[in-house]
């Protein structure tokens, strides 16, 4: 299948939980919402503290390191008429140090280079005019 045959790829839809996390990705700042109550990070975002249940949250500023918990290669796209042109990707979880392991993917190197543990940074591809998706590449790579 050719590029300009392939599907378009399913985008995030932001909900009033989520917004303030993609309006920080557009502005390159990755985001978790923060417990006010006691001090417990989340992801993805959602309205109410896993810990204590608490509403109050503010919006952490990451760092925008991290490290690989786990990952797998994808070299069969499902739809393989959306994906198809992508492959091989890397689907991650990547753990931060602000406490919370995030679904990402692994940019910037071979697919099959990725290692656990690795240490990784975060990179902003503009994917529509309201879509910034956070990805990771290893830390001083250049793509
Ligand atoms: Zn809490």
């Amino acid at each position: 299948m050719s590029a300009a045959e392939a599907m378009p790829h399913p985008m995030p839809v932001p909900d009033s939980d989520s917004a303030p996390f993609w309006d920080a990705c557009r502005k390159r700042e990755l985001r978790v919402p923060r417990c006010l109550d006691c001090g417990t990070t989340r992801f993805p975002p959602h309205g109410h503290c896993p810990r204590c249940g608490s509403a109050k949250h503010d919006w952490l500023k990451c760092a925008g390191r991290g490290r690989v918990y786990s990952w797998i290669v994808v070299v069969q796209p499902i739809p393989k008429e959306v994906f198809a042109n992508d492959v091989p990707y890397v689907v991650a979880l990547v753990d931060l140090p602000e406490g919370v392991r995030i679904p990402t993917n692994i940019v910037g190197c071979d697919p099959h280079a990725v290692k656990a543990d690795m240490a990784v940074e975060v990179v902003f591809e503009d994917v529509s005019p309201t879509i910034t998706l956070p990805k990771f590449r290893p830390v001083g790579a250049k793509a």
